[in-house]
C-alpha cells in the first residue's frame, strides 16, 4: 500500500466512524430496556449561580456601645451591608459570573466588572468585621496568637501600633487587616471595598482581623476623629475569634 492508497483508506475508515457513531448509540439506547426501578437520572441541571448571604448579626445593635453606637450599627448592617450582598448577587446573575465559591471569585476578581469587585467585598468584609467582634470582650490576645503577635511585631503594644497606623494612613474609604501568610503575620490596608483574598490586592494572606475604616463606620458618633474610633474600637476585638481564624 503506497501513501496515497493509506491516506485514502484511513479517510475511508475516519468518515465511516463518524457516520456510525449516532447509528451505534441509538441502537444502544433503543436496545436497553428500562425498568422502573432503572429510570435514567434527571438530565443535569446548570449549576445555580453563586450567591452571598448576609450571616445574621451575633449580637444585638446596641451591643458594642460605647465603642460602636447603636444607630450606626443599625443603619451599618441593616442598609450598607444589606446594599453589598443584594448588589453582588444581582450582579453576578445579570453578568453571568461564573465562580465556583467565594474565595474563587476573589481570586479572579481581577477579570471581573466594578461593581462585582466592590460589592463581593464588600458583602464579604462586613461578615468577616461583624465575627470579630463581640461585647465584653478586648483586652490583651493570649496563647497562640499573643506569641504569633510577639513573634511578627515584638509585642502587642507595638502591634497595636502598626495595626492602628496602617487605619490612619488609609486615605479615604478602605480597611486595615492583620493576615496570616502561610503563619507569618502582616498588617497593611486595603482601599474600597478590596481585601487580602482578591488578586488585585497588594496585601494578600488569611485574614484574621479587620477594621472597617470608611467613615459610615463611625461617622455618626466621631465624626472626624477616626483616632477615637479606632483607640475605642480594641474594647470589643474578639481574640477568640482571632485565634479560629489563626488555625
Ligand atoms: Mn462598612
Amino acid at each position: 500500500m503506497d501513501r496515497k492508497q493509506f491516506l485514502s483508506r484511513s479517510l475511508r475508515t475516519l468518515a465511516g466512524a463518524a457516520l456510525a457513531g449516532p447509528a451505534i448509540l441509538q441502537a444502544q439506547a433503543c436496545g436497553t430496556a428500562l425498568t422502573a426501578a432503572e429510570e435514567p437520572p434527571p438530565p443535569t441541571q446548570p449549576l445555580a449561580p453563586l450567591a452571598f448571604a448576609q450571616l445574621p448579626l451575633p449580637y444585638a445593635y446596641e451591643a458594642l456601645e460605647p465603642s460602636v453606637d447603636k444607630l450606626t450599627m443599625e443603619i451599618h448592617y441593616g442598609k450598607h451591608h444589606a446594599a453589598y450582598v443584594k448588589n453582588v448577587n444581582d450582579a453576578i446573575r445579570d453578568e453571568g459570573v461564573a465562580a465556583t465559591s467565594e474565595a474563587d471569585l476573589f481570586a479572579h476578581v481581577s477579570k471581573l466588572s466594578a461593581k462585582v469587585r466592590n460589592n463581593a467585598g464588600g458583602a464579604w468584609n462586613h461578615n468577616f468585621f461583624w465575627q470579630v467582634m463581640a461585647p465584653g470582650k478586648g483586652g490583651a490576645p493570649t496563647g497562640r496568637v499573643l506569641d504569633a503577635i510577639n513573634g511578627g511585631f515584638g509585642s502587642f503594644e507595638k502591634f497595636k501600633e502598626v495595626f492602628t497606623d496602617a487605619s490612619m494612613k488609609r486615605f479615604g474609604s478602605g480597611w486595615a487587616w492583620l493576615v496570616s501568610d502561610n503563619g507569618t503575620l502582616a498588617i497593611g490596608s486595603t482601599p474600597n471595598q478590596d481585601n487580602p483574598l482578591m488578586d488585585v490586592s497588594d496585601l494578600k494572606g488569611t485574614p484574621l482581623l479587620a477594621l472597617d475604616v470608611w467613615e459610615h463606620a463611625y461617622y455618626l458618633k466621631y465624626q472626624n476623629k477616626r483616632n477615637e474610633y479606632v483607640a475605642n474600637w480594641w474594647q470589643v476585638v474578639d481574640w477568640d475569634a482571632v485565634a479560629q481564624r489563626l488555625g
